[in-house]
């Protein structure tokens, strides 16, 4: 063959496999069946679950409808409901309040976005303007938290960022120092005095954080719920929706048959939004495994010295996230990730994941070697490709706000982001524009099959890398 037919060959076998790849990915989402499966929640947190609210049972018509009954659905509902009380919200929930990621995660409660806390992105001024408004945000959660009755919801201890590797070390003294010239009040701490605060030598130096602090994950859900409550709005739980009909009114299609009519609706669906056709090439859902053990006895905290009792997460891309409860039991989470094809939702327990867990602890604390877990647990975690969450208003009609990709960063972003959208909702939306993360756009994630071939590769790829 000669090499004009070889490159014409080659060009045309380039462009069919281009094109056959780009009809793949335009019709998957048509032939790939979605059924949304809402998991229950195994975690240590839902041992404090009060009980559910009852379902809706009648149709209902109102101003704005809320799908999602976690931080973000009921900030949003409360925002809204505070602002306007002559307008109708109601919050419908699949199964319980908190059943998702914010009955699930590790209760680090963090200033900044998850693309900002990483590494020093933005221009200063900008990351300062966006770290001063995470901070004020997070002032008026542990405000709402004191005031709503509910013991032990929230600690605001600070937190330790913490370094292994000498290069993850100076990239925290340069982070450090560019940060505080902007007025940010974080410290870098060597190794013996993140040693002296949390009681382990296996890291080289920590960046401390005072503006940050500890949640008990489902007590916020319910201080939230309560709030919101309070501001008049209607919670459903055990109400799942199966459908959004778009319109000047949009139609939501229970799954128990009713209809809810509404002007206004509120996605905060987080890592299951693509089950309901939005967000599908911005978000892959992917799991991570948390576990904690039995109380520790006086004895045993004393000897492993985390005197500090601050919560602390690693600088590693799968992170591991460790934190003390008040009764004394440590709980760890992350160093994997998992994606199960189609935005799926995991079936069984991940021994592996859960084991690393374990070896993770005792090489922090070789003097827990041997003790057992009392709960493991996993949750969703909304990523996008950029590591920045999103928060705007979508749909035909402009009546469709949502507050997602909050890239295992949210504890704190999402009662911000239930402010974002309330105001958004009023037709407030000039204050919000000059942040990035207001109505942008994505960077865009494949269907099936590529998005399953993608995250597998790169989750393998930080795995093997021990990142
Ligand atoms: C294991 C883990 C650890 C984490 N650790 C931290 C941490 O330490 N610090 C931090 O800042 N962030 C952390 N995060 C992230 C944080 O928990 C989330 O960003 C936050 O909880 C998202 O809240 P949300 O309300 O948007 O979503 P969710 O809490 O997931 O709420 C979505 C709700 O929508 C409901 N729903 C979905 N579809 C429907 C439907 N069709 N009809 C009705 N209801 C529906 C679900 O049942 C769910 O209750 C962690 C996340 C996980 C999973």
């Amino acid at each position: 063959m000669d090499r004009r037919t070889l490159l014409r060959r080659g060009v045309t076998a380039g462009v069919g496999t281009a094109l056959g790849a780009w009809s793949l990915n335009a019709v998957a989402p048509f032939l790939l069946p979605e059924w949304p499966v809402w998991d229950v929640n195994l975690s240590l947190w839902m041992r404090f679950q009060p009980p559910h609210n009852p379902p809706l049972t009648t149709d209902l018509d109102v101003d704005v409808a809320v799908i999602g009954g976690g931080y973000t659905g009921l900030s949003a509902a409360y925002h809204i409901g505070k602002a306007a009380p002559n307008k109708h919200v109601a919050v419908l929930e699949a199964r319980g309040v908190g059943n998702g990621a914010s009955g699930r995660n590790g209760g680090m409660l963090l200033p900044n976005v998850a693309n900002e806390y990483l590494q020093l992105l933005s221009p200063a001024d900008v990351h300062k303007r966006v770290y001063d408004l995470t901070v004020q945000s997070m002032k008026n959660l542990v405000a709402l938290a004191k005031g709503s009755g509910i013991d032990g919801v929230v600690d605001s201890v600070g937190a330790l960022e913490t370094f292994e590797t000498k290069e993850e070390a100076e990239h925290g003294r340069a982070y450090t120092e560019s940060v505080r010239g902007l007025g940010i009040p974080v410290k870098y701490l060597d190794r013996e005095r993140t040693a002296e605060a949390i009681g382990t030598r296996a890291y080289t130096a920590s960046v401390y954080e005072p503006n940050a602090g500890h949640v008990h994950p489902i007590k916020l859900v319910h201080a939230l719920k309560l709030a919101a409550e309070a501001a008049g709005v209607k919670i459903y739980e055990d109400s799942p929706v199966l459908s959004v009909e778009e319109g000047p009114v949009t139609r939501l299609h229970m799954a128990s048959g009713q209809t809810v009519k509404a002007r206004s609706l509120v996605l905060a669906t987080n890592a299951f939004t693509s089950k309901l056709g939005y967000f599908r090439n911005a978000i892959a859902p992917v799991y991570n495994y948390v576990a904690a053990t039995r109380p520790l006895s006086v004895g045993e905290l004393t000897s492993i010295g985390w005197r500090s009792r601050m919560p602390f997460n690693d600088a590693r891309t799968l992170v591991y996230y460790l934190g003390l409860t008040p009764e004394g039991r440590i709980h760890i989470g992350g160093g994997s990730a998992a994606y199960a094809w189609n935005d799926g939702v995991a079936g069984r327990p991940d021994v592996k994941a859960v084991d690393l867990l374990r070896k993770e602890l005792t090489r922090l604390y070789p003097a827990l070697l041997g003790i057992e877990f009392d709960a493991s647990w996993n949750g969703m975690v909304d990523m996008t490709l950029d590591w920045a969450p999103l928060v705007g208003v979508t749909g035909k009609h402009r009546n469709i706000y949502y507050g997602l990709g909050y890239c295992g960063h949210g504890v704190n972003l999402t009662f911000l982001f239930g402010r974002i959208i309330a105001e958004l909702e009023a037709g407030q939306e000039q204050p919000w524009r000059e942040f990035s993360f207001v109505n942008r756009h994505p960077p865009y994630i494949p269907n099936e099959p590529f998005r399953w071939i993608g995250i597998q590769a790169e989750t393998a790829y930080y795995g093997l890398a021990g990142q």
